[in-house]
């Protein structure tokens, strides 16, 4: 059955039996409604061992949050962090994450944050639901089309009136509307169905048959969660480690031992400007290496894919151009994570050059840079544009410093050093060099934790600090 008919078929439902014809007391109507019931809400007890049971794992629920995806975690981690934020005057504040659903590909996390302050505690919870394999997260809510709010709201109504929702009054539309988003917190996908915990009761709405109320990716977390579909197993976390080869597909006819190599970098981007640096480039026919901010990223799809696609090189320089050294290791990664995500998304390749911001990197860089698989890349020819802005100043300084095996520093996210990349390209190639990426300057393979300054600078000491 289609989506659209469903809907039909409810509107017809909701004309034939308007509210509100249910006679105070008498539950008939809400028993024997086809469309939902009214049931004691089941305790996160029962829905957690089935949950770890699927998940495989016993004690998932004291495991921590490391084990699961790396973006659930990181969503997770920010409603905490904004529950911490927000509750700080009233009192501590602790969290507890108890994965509630484990089917298909989906996992349901729900999180409970307890405030405890003044003799007085409130919990707050809120339900995630991840696909473990694309790492999309929704909160439950977003699962739900708008409309059907106000139309569970109704049979909150219904039921309260026919006696069988012990509210103590008859809440009106707008607290019913209310009643369900805050229920929807908390809600869950079982194999019956979607469960409403209606908020000041022990009971829930029992939705039989959701999938006219959701959206396209509820219908799907909906039908693994009714079908009891097997968990594909949660992803399995890459361990790296120190010298692990990064090996690249080049089929790059240069070679770096013989040939005049240089690399061309770009960092900060994408920003408009970069579209007419690609024009540039692909005009020349130079490759460059690209290391972008994801929060720039994200917000570019269609340049990130551009740059892939036209055989550039792209790199991960952290999400949002912070000093990485003063961030928690858990900062640190979720920096380098997202900012992959984000590239992997819109290119299709998963990035493996990280370049941190300002150069600057510090032992937990190195660990994290180290855990995630990555090889750092440096630069030993910085003409300074960020600060010249002063676009001949910018080629004069490029080509001074210009040598075999070099790597260049420029920033694409400014109109002066856009401008001087012709320039730079027509020197160097006047004085004989090739343009090449950086995975092409080390012959397509470099390691984890390395830090690479030119083809001749290599630090494979470097994760020992500094
Ligand atoms: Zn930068």
């Amino acid at each position: 059955m289609s989506v659209v008919c469903s809907i039909a078929i409810f509107s017809t439902w909701l004309v034939t039996a308007p509210f509100p014809s249910v006679v105070a007391g008498s539950p008939s109507a809400t028993t024997n409604s086809p469309y939902f019931r009214v049931v004691e809400t089941p305790s996160n007890a029962r829905l957690l061992a089935e949950a770890s049971q699927n998940l495989g794992l016993d004690d998932k629920a004291d495991s921590g949050l490391d084990a699961y995806p790396s973006e659930l975690t990181h969503v997770v981690e920010s409603w905490s962090e904004d529950l911490v934020y927000t509750a700080a005057e009233e009192g501590e504040v602790s969290v507890e994450i108890q994965p509630l659903l484990a089917v298909g590909n989906y996992l349901g996390m729900r999180v409970v944050g307890q405030v405890d302050g003044g003799g007085r505690s409130r919990t707050t919870g809120q339900h995630f639901v991840s696909n473990v394999d694309t790492e999309s997260v929704w909160y439950l809510q977003d699962l739900i089309q708008p409309w059907a709010i106000p139309v569970w709201g109704k049979y909150i109504i219904e039921a309260a009136a026919a006696g069988v929702l012990p509210l103590r009054v008859i809440p009106s539309p707008e607290r019913a509307t209310l009643l369900i988003q805050e229920g929807l917190r908390q809600g869950h996908f079982t194999s019956e169905g979607l469960f409403i915990p209606v908020p000041g009761t022990n009971s829930s709405l029992l939705i039989y048959e959701p999938d006219p109320y959701l959206t396209d990716d509820g219908v799907l977390v909906a039908q693994a969660a009714i079908q009891q579909h097997g968990f594909v197993g949660l992803p399995v976390q890459e361990e790296h480690q120190v010298g692990d080869s990064i090996t690249f597909n080049s089929n790059s006819e240069v070679d770096c031992d013989v040939a005049k190599c240089i690399a061309l970098t770009f960092d900060d981007g994408p920003k408009p400007t970069t579209e007419n640096l690609l024009d540039i480039l692909a005009g020349e026919n130079v490759p460059a290496t690209f290391f972008l901010s994801g929060d720039q990223a994200v917000t570019s799809p269609a340049t990130v894919q551009r740059i892939a696609q036209e055989g550039h090189v792209l790199g991960n320089h952290a999400w949002s151009h912070p000093q990485l050294p003063e961030l928690s290791n858990k900062q640190i990664r979720s920096q380098l994570s997202r900012t992959s995500k984000v590239i992997e998304d819109h290119s299709g390749t998963d990035p493996r050059l990280f370049r941190p911001p300002y150069g600057a990197v510090s032992q937990s860089v190195y660990e994290e840079v180290i855990q995630s698989g990555y090889a750092v890349i440096q630069w030993d020819i910085d003409p300074q544009d960020w600060e010249t802005r002063d676009t001949t100043k910018i080629v004069e300084q490029t080509i001074e410093n210009a040598h075999p095996g070099g790597i260049i520093l420029l920033h694409d996210i400014y109109e002066e050093t856009v401008d001087a990349v012709p320039r730079i390209i027509r020197e160097l190639n006047a004085e004989g060099y090739v343009f090449v990426t950086i995975p092409q300057l080390f012959d397509g393979e470099l390691q984890v934790g390395t830090t690479y300054y030119s083809k001749d600078y290599i630090d494979t000491h470097s994760s020992r600090g500094g």
